[in-house]
């Protein structure tokens, strides 16, 4: 988990918004992916994931210093008009994401399964207007079947770049959103919420977003999407450890998942849900249609 980096955060004072910490979020993530790979039945492919983490954390590290935030007046615009100051709808996307795109396939094409390296490979070869037009299509538009094996890349690629210049905002000055589901930095939605467990932030909930790694306050048993609190439910596997749960809207039919932070447990937002695809399962069945996408899951069962 990262830690709250607002500027005028005091001691026992939770922070409504905490960006992300480009040191340790990528590498954090990468080895909660490693350990839920120990024992899963999906662990393969979750143990790839661990790679591609570690490879977004490498990415990130090398691109940093040419990933710029927003000028003030932009940012002075977005405070005054509550949006998103690095709107996935607005935001110029940086020349260096193709670097960053060509670093994260180069770092995988090492020890590729077989399944992914023809896709890896694909990309390399993908002419730059092209990746442009990917990015697109993943982040404002309608991506084609076609486009579905490529796209948890450019998703990654997309992570580095709003996680890197979402961490050099000042979270104090940021805007608060009118909707429970809308990014206060991207404008993107949450993949899950996470109840903390330590700190001042201990025992509140937190919505994670997709893209940059933003996290959000929201009250308990509310529906991060209408904002019903009149028919939330929470659903869990019987004998699971307890650490992934779903929370459905009976108002609007959509649900979320709860990552639990347990005193000791490392838990990632991302990793977490990956690595719990039988709770949407058993939450699909009973009705419910999930509310946030995980992008690196964009595409698989396609
Ligand atoms: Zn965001
Ligand atoms: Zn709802």
């Amino acid at each position: 988990m990262n830690t709250p980096t607002t500027a005028q955060h005091t001691a026992g004072e939770a922070p409504a918004i905490i960006l992300p910490d480009p040191e340790s979020i990528f590498l954090t993530r990468a080895e909660r992916f490693d350990a839920l790979a120990l024992h899963h039945g999906l662990g393969e492919w979750l143990a790839f994931l661990g790679r591609l983490s570690r490879a977004q954390d490498k990415a990130l590290k090398a691109a940093e210093p040419d990933l710029a935030p927003p000028a003030t007046e932009t940012l002075e615009l977005a405070r005054k008009h509550r949006m998103p100051p690095v709107s996935v709808a607005s935001f110029q996307r940086p020349i260096v994401w193709h670097d960053i795109l060509r670093s994260i396939v180069g770092d995988l094409l090492e020890n590729a399964p077989v399944g992914a390296r023809e896709t890896l490979d694909a990309l390399l070869l993908t002419s730059a207007e092209e990746l442009d037009k990917l990015a697109e299509k993943l982040l404002n538009g309608e991506p084609e079947r076609a486009d579905m094996d490529r796209l948890p890349y450019i998703a990654a690629a997309m992570q580095v770049v709003f996680t890197a210049v979402a961490s050099k905002l000042d979270a104090t000055a940021l805007p608060r959103m009118e909707a429970h589901s809308t990014c206060p930095v991207c404008g993107s939605h949450p993949v899950v919420s996470v109840i903390r467990s330590e700190g001042p932030t201990a025992g509140l909930r937190y919505v994670h977003c997709t893209l940059c790694n933003t996290e959000w306050e929201v009250p308990h048993a509310t529906c991060v999407t209408c904002g019903d609190r009149e028919k939330v439910t929470l659903h869990e596997i019987d004998g699971d450890d307890g650490i992934a749960r779903a929370e459905s809207c009976g108002a609007c039919e959509s649900y979320m998942k709860l990552i639990v932070q347990g005193p000791n447990a490392r838990v990632d937002p991302i990793a977490d849900d990956l690595a719990s695809v039988a709770l949407d399962m058993l939450v699909d069945d009973a009705g419910f249609v999930r509310s946030g996408p995980n992008y690196l899951l964009i595409g698989a069962g396609e």
